[in-house]
């Protein structure tokens, strides 16, 4: 089957001269939960970048489901959901309005039945009414990804999910993660935390210095470690 993204010789150098990725090739089978895990500053927020089209590649190809990120823009943009890092979320606006309002900006027609559905989903419907001021950090990010999923994209990119949350709010999220791969959307998650990429992904890409150094099933990575652990142990 065709990959839902697909990279090929991807470079981000920054105006600085950094040399923020280096030579990438990935594929991300679609329906899969895909884990970018890799210590700070490894370029994970580069990359995801660079596939969103935030970001310009120095040179490479980046394709989403077929559409190419520089030529066709529009297709792939589309196609994506991303929730950023940092919460931008505007504290006056109600939870149903910041879900509708950013799906009126794909210029698609209004569907209340998805965002009451997506709402549902991820358990804000009673709070459908509120402002987002009122809201708890985790309601707060669940807002995001609702927001993130209101055009209906087919791929979802949470970067640092979990990053600065407690270990309960950490759970929930693992959990949300999880509900949303049943309805059919790739996900693409960042993290530190070896844990974390084994409760939620199906694949997991290790990248250092702007290098992915490795791609592997998670069952196979966790049985290969799983190994080393044993060989460790009885040296
Ligand atoms: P973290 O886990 O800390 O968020 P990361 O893996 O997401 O890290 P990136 O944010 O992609 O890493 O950064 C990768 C490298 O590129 C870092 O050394 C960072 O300082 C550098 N970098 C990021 N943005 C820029 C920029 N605009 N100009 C120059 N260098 C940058």
């Amino acid at each position: 089957m065709q990959p839902i993204i697909s990279i090929r010789g991807l470079n981000k150098r920054y105006e600085s001269g950094f040399h923020a990725l280096k030579n990438v090739d990935l594929d991300i089978a679609d329906g899969d939960i895909f884990a970018l895990l890799g210590p700070n500053g490894a370029g994970k927020t580069t990359l995801i970048s660079v596939i969103c089209g935030i970001v310009n590649p120095s040179d490479g190809e980046v394709r989403v489901d077929g559409h190419d990120i520089i030529s066709d823009y529009r297709g792939a943009r589309e196609r994506i959901g991303l929730v950023p890092q940092e919460l931008t979320t505007d504290a006056f606006e109600t939870v149903w309005a910041t879900v509708s309002f950013s799906r009126g900006l794909f210029g698609k027609p209004k569907n209340p039945a998805h965002i009451e559905k997506v709402l549902k989903d991820l358990s804000l419907w009673d709070k459908r009414n509120d402002m987002l001021m009122t809201l708890s950090g985790g309601m707060k990010r669940r807002v995001m990804i609702a927001k993130a999923l209101s055009h209906e994209p087919k791929i979802l990119f949470l970067d640092e999910p979990t990053a600065g949350v407690d270990v309960e709010l950490r759970r929930s999220m693992w959990e949300v993660v999880r509900s949303l791969r049943e309805h059919g959307v790739t996900i693409i998650l960042t993290t530190h935390y070896l844990e974390e990429a084994e409760q939620m992904a199906d694949r997991i890409g290790v990248i250092n210095a702007g290098e992915i150094i490795l791609v592997e099933d998670k069952n196979e990575l966790m049985s290969k470690l799983g190994e080393k652990r044993l060989t460790l142990q009885l040296e």
